[in-house]
């Protein structure tokens, strides 16, 4: 039997798991693939506090692992099937195995969305690519272009600048969601061209990308542009299929929490990106962690401990 379980090794899900070995909790972690999660895509982290330098997403993955190992966090690589989330011991079932906890910390993620393009699948890793950073340095002198207008299209466009010819930033719209420093970063960047108000009507090729056609939606005039490689950063979706139906979530299905990241089943904990919030940042999947095991320890102590 486990005080905690925590389902995904990401930023929220390794500081959970580093969190709860402190507090003397028999703890155990499942990742399907490997630590770190979304944050091993990303380039430079130069806003985590006391990182005074940018370090690199999976060099930070790295530490974070290390620094939950450290205190003795057991990580399965296997992939869960299905949870048991009602009743006071829940289940966590893998295709090898049924583990009993007292408590779950869901901290599975979310994945980036798609366009839904004809081809988009089809030319995925053929010049359709949803990472920058581990994609673009094969576009060295080449012409990209990427879609979105949030922190992870600026970051994608500046980061693709240091090796494309050339950068279209194609967004929806006339003004960025993302933050002000990136934006002043790509705006009078030499390599990158913005297209706002511009929608991609298609992917054009046939073994892989060759083009794209957009519209520009103030003047609706269509036109294409020749391209190599397409990068498509429009935000993310849940993991949420293995709750599906057994917690509340938001319309668009991220599971609904409240600060103490108790989802609406009691003993049953989401953090990080899964969850429905409005500040998607490493620092505050680093205290989603934090705060989803010291109440789960809470948890326990309530129901189980005289
Ligand atoms: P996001 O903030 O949700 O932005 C998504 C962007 O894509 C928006 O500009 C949106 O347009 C556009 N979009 C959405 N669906 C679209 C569609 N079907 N077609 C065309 N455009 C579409 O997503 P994100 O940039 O991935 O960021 C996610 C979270 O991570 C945010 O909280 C962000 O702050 C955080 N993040 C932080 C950093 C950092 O601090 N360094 C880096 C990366 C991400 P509209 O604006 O018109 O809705």
């Amino acid at each position: 039997m486990y005080d905690i379980i925590i389902i995904g090794g990401g930023i929220a899900g390794l500081t959970a798991g580093m969190y709860a070995m402190r507090a003397g909790m028999k703890t155990l972690m499942f990742e399907k693939l490997f630590a770190g999660g979304q944050i091993t895509t990303t380039y430079a982290i130069e806003n985590y506090p006391g990182f005074v330098d940018p370090i690199d997403g999976p060099e930070f993955a790295m530490l974070l692992e290390k620094h939950a190992r450290k205190f003795g966090l057991e990580i399965l690589y296997e992939e869960v099937k299905n949870i048991e989330v009602e009743g006071e011991i829940k289940k966590v079932i893998t295709d090898n195995k049924e583990y009993e906890t007292r408590t779950i910390i869901l901290a599975m993620g979310a994945n980036p969305k798609t366009l839904g393009l004809d081809k988009e699948e089809k030319f995925r890793g053929r010049g359709v690519s949803y990472c920058a950073t581990c994609d673009g340095t094969f576009y060295k002198d080449r012409v990209t272009a990427v879609v979105g207008g949030g922190d992870t299209a600026l970051e994608d466009a500046f980061f693709l600048g240091q090796y494309a010819s050339k950068v279209y930033l194609i967004h929806r719209r006339d003004e960025f969601r993302g933050s002000k420093i990136l934006q002043d970063r790509v705006l009078g960047h030499e390599k990158v061209e913005v297209l706002w108000d511009t929608v991609v009507e298609s992917i054009t090729g046939e073994e892989e990308v060759e083009g794209i056609t957009v519209r520009n939606l103030k003047e609706d005039r269509v036109y294409s542009l020749p391209l190599d490689g397409f990068f498509v950063a429009i935000g993310n979706r849940p993991n949420n299929s293995l709750v599906d139906g057994k917690l509340d979530m938001s319309p668009d299905g991220f599971i609904l929490t409240d600060d103490t990241m108790e989802t609406s089943v009691p003993g049953i904990f989401a953090v990080g990106d899964l969850r429905h919030k409005t500040v998607l940042q490493i620092v505050t999947a680093a205290s989603d962690g934090a705060v989803g095991t010291l109440s789960a320890q809470r948890y326990i102590m309530e129901n189980f401990e005289e």
